[in-house]
Protein backbone atom coordinates (compact mmCIF):
# COMPACT_ATOMS: atom_id res chain seq x y z
CA UNK A 1 0.00 0.00 0.00
CA UNK A 2 0.78 3.52 -0.49
CA UNK A 3 -0.39 6.04 1.81
CA UNK A 4 -0.64 9.51 0.47
CA UNK A 5 1.28 12.22 2.24
CA UNK A 6 -1.18 14.60 4.10
CA UNK A 7 -1.88 18.09 2.84
CA UNK A 8 0.43 19.91 5.23
CA UNK A 9 3.71 18.07 3.67
CA UNK A 10 1.95 18.75 0.48
CA UNK A 11 2.53 22.13 0.72
CA UNK A 12 5.75 22.70 1.80
CA UNK A 13 8.50 24.44 -0.35
CA UNK A 14 9.84 22.02 -2.79
CA UNK A 15 13.06 20.10 -2.47
CA UNK A 16 15.30 21.62 -5.17
CA UNK A 17 19.12 19.70 -4.42
CA UNK A 18 17.71 16.71 -5.55
CA UNK A 19 20.24 16.58 -8.64
CA UNK A 20 23.08 18.36 -6.70
CA UNK A 21 22.50 15.51 -4.04
CA UNK A 22 22.62 13.07 -6.83
CA UNK A 23 25.63 14.02 -8.72
CA UNK A 24 27.12 14.58 -5.07
CA UNK A 25 26.49 10.64 -4.22
CA UNK A 26 28.22 9.46 -7.87
CA UNK A 27 31.14 11.68 -7.51
CA UNK A 28 31.63 9.75 -3.25
CA UNK A 29 31.03 6.48 -4.90
CA UNK A 30 33.30 7.66 -7.79
CA UNK A 31 35.77 7.65 -4.94
CA UNK A 32 36.38 11.43 -6.04
CA UNK A 33 38.26 13.76 -3.64
CA UNK A 34 35.12 15.56 -2.64
CA UNK A 35 35.67 19.10 -0.27
CA UNK A 36 32.68 19.31 1.21
CA UNK A 37 31.80 22.79 2.31
CA UNK A 38 28.09 22.20 2.32
CA UNK A 39 27.47 20.82 6.01
CA UNK A 40 26.45 23.26 9.06
CA UNK A 41 27.46 20.79 11.53
CA UNK A 42 31.07 21.51 13.73
CA UNK A 43 33.77 19.10 12.45
CA UNK A 44 35.71 19.47 16.00
CA UNK A 45 34.62 16.29 18.76
CA UNK A 46 32.98 17.73 22.21
CA UNK A 47 35.14 19.07 24.97
CA UNK A 48 36.11 15.52 26.96
CA UNK A 49 35.11 17.48 30.03
CA UNK A 50 31.82 16.73 28.47
CA UNK A 51 31.90 13.38 27.55
CA UNK A 52 32.87 12.13 30.86
CA UNK A 53 30.38 14.42 32.81
CA UNK A 54 27.79 12.33 30.22
CA UNK A 55 30.02 8.89 31.31
CA UNK A 56 29.24 9.61 35.10
CA UNK A 57 26.04 10.75 34.78
CA UNK A 58 24.95 7.61 32.25
CA UNK A 59 25.97 4.94 34.79
CA UNK A 60 23.09 6.46 37.16
CA UNK A 61 20.19 4.55 37.66
CA UNK A 62 18.25 7.62 38.34
CA UNK A 63 18.82 9.44 34.72
CA UNK A 64 17.18 6.07 33.22
CA UNK A 65 14.01 7.14 33.66
CA UNK A 66 12.05 9.93 32.58
CA UNK A 67 13.14 13.31 32.67
CA UNK A 68 10.72 15.91 34.28
CA UNK A 69 9.17 18.43 31.84
CA UNK A 70 10.83 20.88 32.54
CA UNK A 71 14.32 19.62 32.95
CA UNK A 72 16.26 19.65 35.84
CA UNK A 73 16.68 22.61 37.70
CA UNK A 74 19.98 22.37 38.27
CA UNK A 75 20.50 22.86 34.69
CA UNK A 76 17.92 25.45 34.17
CA UNK A 77 19.76 27.17 36.81
CA UNK A 78 23.52 26.76 35.53
CA UNK A 79 21.89 28.33 32.25
CA UNK A 80 20.68 31.13 34.08
CA UNK A 81 24.31 31.50 35.69
CA UNK A 82 26.01 31.35 32.35
CA UNK A 83 23.55 33.88 30.69
CA UNK A 84 23.41 36.39 33.56
CA UNK A 85 27.49 36.53 32.93
CA UNK A 86 27.59 36.35 29.58
CA UNK A 87 24.57 39.06 28.96
CA UNK A 88 23.56 40.32 32.29
CA UNK A 89 20.34 39.46 31.93
CA UNK A 90 18.57 37.66 35.12
CA UNK A 91 16.66 34.81 33.66
CA UNK A 92 14.05 33.04 36.24
CA UNK A 93 14.58 29.58 35.83
CA UNK A 94 11.26 28.46 37.01
CA UNK A 95 9.59 30.46 34.10
CA UNK A 96 11.44 31.75 31.69
CA UNK A 97 13.64 28.83 30.57
CA UNK A 98 12.70 25.59 28.85
CA UNK A 99 15.22 22.94 28.14
CA UNK A 100 14.55 21.87 24.64
CA UNK A 101 15.52 18.59 22.60
CA UNK A 102 17.93 20.79 20.32
CA UNK A 103 16.76 24.45 19.18
CA UNK A 104 15.41 23.03 15.92
CA UNK A 105 12.81 21.77 17.90
CA UNK A 106 11.61 24.46 19.89
CA UNK A 107 11.53 26.68 16.89
CA UNK A 108 9.36 24.37 14.58
CA UNK A 109 7.18 23.37 17.28
CA UNK A 110 6.43 27.24 19.02
CA UNK A 111 4.13 28.15 15.62
CA UNK A 112 1.71 25.34 16.98
CA UNK A 113 1.63 26.81 20.43
CA UNK A 114 0.77 30.32 19.70
CA UNK A 115 -0.20 30.62 15.94
CA UNK A 116 -3.79 29.82 14.73
CA UNK A 117 -4.72 28.95 11.81
CA UNK A 118 -4.48 32.12 8.84
CA UNK A 119 -2.44 33.98 11.63
CA UNK A 120 0.42 35.59 9.51
CA UNK A 121 4.35 34.65 10.73
CA UNK A 122 6.78 37.28 9.42
CA UNK A 123 9.85 35.25 8.27
CA UNK A 124 13.16 36.90 7.02
CA UNK A 125 13.82 34.81 3.78
CA UNK A 126 16.68 33.36 3.06
CA UNK A 127 16.04 31.63 6.35
CA UNK A 128 16.92 28.44 8.25
CA UNK A 129 13.82 25.80 6.78
CA UNK A 130 11.99 25.25 10.50
CA UNK A 131 10.67 28.40 10.32
CA UNK A 132 8.70 27.58 7.46
CA UNK A 133 7.79 24.27 8.03
CA UNK A 134 6.81 25.08 11.30
CA UNK A 135 4.69 27.71 10.34
CA UNK A 136 3.01 26.00 7.51
CA UNK A 137 2.33 22.91 9.74
CA UNK A 138 0.72 25.01 12.32
CA UNK A 139 -1.78 26.72 9.24
CA UNK A 140 0.63 30.34 9.68
CA UNK A 141 0.64 32.06 6.63
CA UNK A 142 4.71 33.32 6.35
CA UNK A 143 4.59 36.92 5.57
CA UNK A 144 8.30 37.24 3.84
CA UNK A 145 10.93 40.08 4.88
CA UNK A 146 13.71 40.16 1.91
CA UNK A 147 17.33 39.91 3.66
CA UNK A 148 19.99 41.23 1.08
CA UNK A 149 22.89 43.38 1.05
CA UNK A 150 20.98 46.39 0.41
CA UNK A 151 19.30 46.19 3.93
CA UNK A 152 22.65 44.99 5.79
CA UNK A 153 20.63 41.05 5.28
CA UNK A 154 18.11 43.06 8.51
CA UNK A 155 14.43 42.94 7.73
CA UNK A 156 13.01 46.44 7.16
CA UNK A 157 10.67 46.03 9.63
CA UNK A 158 9.06 49.33 9.34
CA UNK A 159 7.77 48.65 5.54
CA UNK A 160 5.42 45.93 6.65
CA UNK A 161 2.33 46.99 5.21
CA UNK A 162 0.48 47.78 8.69
CA UNK A 163 -2.48 45.49 7.43
CA UNK A 164 0.04 42.57 7.55
CA UNK A 165 1.78 43.99 10.88
CA UNK A 166 -1.68 43.79 12.63
CA UNK A 167 -2.47 40.36 11.23
CA UNK A 168 1.19 38.63 12.43
CA UNK A 169 2.01 36.94 15.76
CA UNK A 170 4.84 36.31 15.46
CA UNK A 171 8.41 37.01 13.99
CA UNK A 172 11.44 35.13 13.17
CA UNK A 173 15.14 36.50 13.53
CA UNK A 174 18.21 34.75 13.94
CA UNK A 175 21.23 36.45 14.52
CA UNK A 176 23.83 35.69 14.00
CA UNK A 177 21.91 34.81 10.60
CA UNK A 178 22.37 31.33 8.96
CA UNK A 179 23.11 30.85 6.12
CA UNK A 180 24.39 35.18 5.26
CA UNK A 181 26.53 34.80 8.47
CA UNK A 182 25.03 38.39 9.32
CA UNK A 183 25.15 39.72 12.61
CA UNK A 184 22.56 42.44 14.27
CA UNK A 185 23.92 44.80 17.13
CA UNK A 186 21.47 45.94 19.98
CA UNK A 187 19.62 49.06 17.89
CA UNK A 188 18.24 46.87 15.86
CA UNK A 189 17.40 44.56 18.08
CA UNK A 190 15.74 47.61 20.28
CA UNK A 191 13.67 48.40 16.72
CA UNK A 192 12.84 44.78 16.62
CA UNK A 193 11.20 45.11 20.10
CA UNK A 194 9.31 48.38 19.67
CA UNK A 195 8.11 47.05 16.57
CA UNK A 196 6.84 43.79 18.47
CA UNK A 197 5.51 45.77 21.24
CA UNK A 198 3.47 48.20 18.75
CA UNK A 199 1.85 45.19 16.91
CA UNK A 200 1.57 42.85 20.06
CA UNK A 201 3.77 40.28 18.18
CA UNK A 202 6.33 37.86 19.83
CA UNK A 203 9.55 38.02 18.49
CA UNK A 204 11.34 34.37 18.11
CA UNK A 205 15.29 35.14 17.86
CA UNK A 206 17.45 32.37 17.04
CA UNK A 207 20.57 32.44 18.43
CA UNK A 208 21.97 29.04 17.65
CA UNK A 209 25.61 31.20 16.60
CA UNK A 210 25.94 33.39 19.22
CA UNK A 211 29.26 32.16 21.19
CA UNK A 212 30.38 31.63 17.03
CA UNK A 213 31.92 35.09 16.72
CA UNK A 214 35.36 36.90 15.83
CA UNK A 215 35.26 40.27 17.30
CA UNK A 216 32.20 41.77 19.53
CA UNK A 217 30.54 38.94 21.76
CA UNK A 218 27.34 38.57 19.59
CA UNK A 219 24.22 40.42 21.90
CA UNK A 220 21.23 38.88 23.43
CA UNK A 221 17.88 40.56 22.37
CA UNK A 222 16.71 40.33 26.12
CA UNK A 223 19.69 42.65 26.61
CA UNK A 224 16.94 45.13 25.44
CA UNK A 225 14.72 46.98 28.01
CA UNK A 226 11.81 45.68 28.06
CA UNK A 227 12.29 42.39 25.46
CA UNK A 228 10.92 39.85 27.81
CA UNK A 229 7.74 42.01 27.30
CA UNK A 230 7.67 40.08 23.15
CA UNK A 231 10.46 38.56 22.79
CA UNK A 232 11.34 34.56 23.43
CA UNK A 233 15.30 33.74 22.69
CA UNK A 234 16.41 30.14 21.35
CA UNK A 235 19.81 28.91 22.49
CA UNK A 236 21.61 25.16 21.53
CA UNK A 237 24.56 23.93 22.85
CA UNK A 238 25.04 22.86 19.08
CA UNK A 239 27.33 25.25 17.39
CA UNK A 240 28.38 26.61 21.14
CA UNK A 241 30.24 23.22 22.28
CA UNK A 242 30.15 20.74 19.38
CA UNK A 243 27.12 19.15 20.11
CA UNK A 244 24.77 18.88 17.13
CA UNK A 245 24.50 14.84 18.11
CA UNK A 246 23.38 15.41 21.71
CA UNK A 247 20.50 17.22 21.29
CA UNK A 248 19.96 20.12 24.09
CA UNK A 249 18.82 23.53 23.81
CA UNK A 250 16.64 26.20 25.54
CA UNK A 251 14.03 28.27 25.19
CA UNK A 252 14.17 31.46 27.15
CA UNK A 253 12.71 34.67 27.86
CA UNK A 254 8.86 36.11 27.62
CA UNK A 255 6.94 33.53 30.55
CA UNK A 256 3.63 33.32 28.68
CA UNK A 257 5.51 32.05 25.10
CA UNK A 258 8.01 29.75 27.21
CA UNK A 259 4.64 28.08 29.11
CA UNK A 260 2.50 27.91 25.74
CA UNK A 261 5.27 25.63 24.23
CA UNK A 262 6.12 23.65 27.01
CA UNK A 263 2.31 22.38 27.15
CA UNK A 264 2.97 21.51 23.21
CA UNK A 265 6.16 19.62 24.25
CA UNK A 266 4.42 17.80 26.92
CA UNK A 267 1.84 16.42 24.23
CA UNK A 268 4.59 15.55 22.15
CA UNK A 269 7.91 14.29 23.99
CA UNK A 270 8.60 13.65 26.97
CA UNK A 271 12.07 15.52 27.45
CA UNK A 272 15.92 15.07 27.39
CA UNK A 273 17.68 12.35 28.50
CA UNK A 274 18.85 13.04 31.96
CA UNK A 275 22.34 11.96 31.43
CA UNK A 276 22.99 14.80 28.87
CA UNK A 277 21.16 17.32 31.16
CA UNK A 278 24.28 16.88 33.33
CA UNK A 279 26.70 17.02 30.64
CA UNK A 280 24.79 20.18 29.69
CA UNK A 281 25.52 21.84 33.22
CA UNK A 282 28.71 20.69 32.83
CA UNK A 283 29.18 22.31 29.06
CA UNK A 284 28.26 26.00 30.75
CA UNK A 285 29.93 25.42 33.83
CA UNK A 286 33.08 24.57 31.37
CA UNK A 287 32.07 27.43 28.84
CA UNK A 288 35.27 29.82 29.81
CA UNK A 289 38.22 27.08 29.52
CA UNK A 290 40.95 27.17 26.75
CA UNK A 291 39.33 25.22 24.62
CA UNK A 292 36.77 27.89 23.48
CA UNK A 293 39.59 30.11 22.23
CA UNK A 294 40.91 27.46 20.60
CA UNK A 295 37.67 26.73 18.56
CA UNK A 296 37.01 30.27 17.77
CA UNK A 297 40.79 31.00 15.97
CA UNK A 298 40.18 27.07 14.55
CA UNK A 299 37.56 29.28 12.69
CA UNK A 300 38.93 32.08 12.19
CA UNK A 301 42.14 30.89 10.36
CA UNK A 302 39.37 29.12 7.86
CA UNK A 303 37.38 32.40 7.29
CA UNK A 304 40.45 33.93 6.58
CA UNK A 305 41.97 31.41 4.38
CA UNK A 306 38.93 31.21 2.38
CA UNK A 307 38.45 34.88 2.34
CA UNK A 308 41.88 36.09 1.37
CA UNK A 309 41.64 33.16 -1.46
CA UNK A 310 38.74 34.45 -2.93
CA UNK A 311 39.55 37.90 -2.92
CA UNK A 312 43.26 37.19 -4.41
CA UNK A 313 40.89 35.70 -7.24
CA UNK A 314 39.12 39.12 -7.34
CA UNK A 315 35.76 37.90 -6.03
CA UNK A 316 33.97 40.74 -3.35
CA UNK A 317 33.20 38.62 -0.28
CA UNK A 318 32.03 40.01 3.09
CA UNK A 319 34.82 38.55 5.85
CA UNK A 320 31.69 37.26 8.44
CA UNK A 321 31.70 38.50 11.65
CA UNK A 322 30.28 35.24 13.39
CA UNK A 323 29.03 32.08 12.37
CA UNK A 324 30.84 29.45 9.87
CA UNK A 325 29.89 30.37 7.27
CA UNK A 326 30.45 32.37 4.40
CA UNK A 327 27.97 33.80 2.10
CA UNK A 328 29.48 34.32 -1.51
CA UNK A 329 27.95 35.89 -4.78
CA UNK A 330 28.16 33.67 -7.63
CA UNK A 331 29.68 34.77 -10.53
CA UNK A 332 27.60 36.99 -13.24
CA UNK A 333 24.65 34.75 -15.12
CA UNK A 334 25.24 32.06 -12.95
CA UNK A 335 22.26 31.25 -11.20
CA UNK A 336 23.25 29.29 -7.38
CA UNK A 337 21.96 26.04 -8.15
CA UNK A 338 23.89 25.53 -11.46
CA UNK A 339 26.98 27.29 -9.73
CA UNK A 340 27.22 25.18 -6.90
CA UNK A 341 26.56 22.20 -9.57
CA UNK A 342 29.51 23.51 -11.66
CA UNK A 343 31.73 23.79 -8.56
CA UNK A 344 30.83 20.17 -7.90
CA UNK A 345 31.69 18.80 -11.48
CA UNK A 346 34.47 20.91 -12.37
CA UNK A 347 36.23 21.20 -8.47
CA UNK A 348 34.87 18.42 -6.69
CA UNK A 349 33.69 21.19 -3.96
CA UNK A 350 30.46 21.13 -1.97
CA UNK A 351 28.44 24.29 -1.17
CA UNK A 352 24.73 24.60 -0.92
CA UNK A 353 22.96 26.80 -3.34
CA UNK A 354 21.71 29.90 -1.65
CA UNK A 355 18.26 29.86 -3.57
CA UNK A 356 17.71 26.51 -0.84
CA UNK A 357 16.89 29.05 1.77
CA UNK A 358 14.67 31.59 0.29
CA UNK A 359 14.08 33.24 -3.50
CA UNK A 360 16.48 36.48 -1.82
CA UNK A 361 19.55 33.37 -1.33
CA UNK A 362 19.66 33.53 -5.22
CA UNK A 363 22.96 34.63 -6.40
CA UNK A 364 24.48 33.10 -3.68
CA UNK A 365 26.13 29.81 -2.08
CA UNK A 366 27.24 28.98 1.04
CA UNK A 367 29.99 27.72 1.93
CA UNK A 368 30.53 26.36 5.71
CA UNK A 369 33.91 25.72 7.90
CA UNK A 370 33.61 22.90 9.03
CA UNK A 371 36.64 21.56 7.20
CA UNK A 372 40.29 21.75 8.24
CA UNK A 373 42.09 25.03 6.97
CA UNK A 374 44.10 22.56 4.80
CA UNK A 375 40.71 21.43 2.86
CA UNK A 376 40.18 24.83 2.30
CA UNK A 377 43.36 26.24 0.46
CA UNK A 378 42.68 22.95 -1.25
CA UNK A 379 39.63 24.20 -2.31
CA UNK A 380 40.69 27.55 -3.66
CA UNK A 381 43.49 25.58 -5.18
CA UNK A 382 40.93 24.18 -7.62
CA UNK A 383 39.08 27.32 -7.95
CA UNK A 384 41.77 29.22 -10.52
CA UNK A 385 40.42 26.47 -13.09
CA UNK A 386 36.64 26.99 -12.21
CA UNK A 387 37.16 31.16 -12.92
CA UNK A 388 39.14 30.58 -16.01
CA UNK A 389 36.17 28.02 -17.36
CA UNK A 390 33.67 30.60 -16.64
CA UNK A 391 35.72 33.42 -18.28
CA UNK A 392 35.88 30.88 -21.29
CA UNK A 393 32.04 29.88 -21.64
C1 LIG B 1 22.20 24.63 13.59
C2 LIG B 1 21.08 25.61 13.76
C3 LIG B 1 20.14 25.42 14.76
C4 LIG B 1 20.08 24.08 15.39
O1 LIG B 1 20.13 23.93 16.68
P1 LIG B 1 19.92 22.54 17.35
O2 LIG B 1 20.05 22.91 18.77
O3 LIG B 1 20.99 21.60 16.86
O4 LIG B 1 18.57 22.02 17.00
C5 LIG B 1 19.17 26.39 14.98
N1 LIG B 1 19.14 27.48 14.20
C6 LIG B 1 20.01 27.67 13.21
C7 LIG B 1 19.91 28.89 12.37
C8 LIG B 1 21.00 26.72 12.94
O5 LIG B 1 21.83 26.89 11.92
Amino acid sequence: MEFKRSKRLEVLPPYLFAEIDRKKKAAIAAGRDIINLGIGDPDRPTPDFIIEELGRAASEAKNHRYALDLGLPELRLAFSQWFEKRFGVLLDPESEILPLIGAKEGIAHLPLSLINPGDVVLIPEPCYPPYVSGTIFAGGKPYWLPITSANEFLPDLENIPQEVARKARLLYLNYPNNPTAAVADLEFFRSAVDFAGRYEILIAQDAAYSEIYFDEPSPSILQVEGAKEVAVEFHSLSKTFNMTGWRLGFAVGNASAVKALSEIKTNIDSGVFQAIQYAGIAAYQGYSRPWRAELLATYRARRDALVDGLESLEWEVLRPRATFYVWIPTPDGFSSVDFASMLLDKADIVVTPGIGFGPSGEGFVRAALTVDEERIKEALRRLPEVVSALTSS
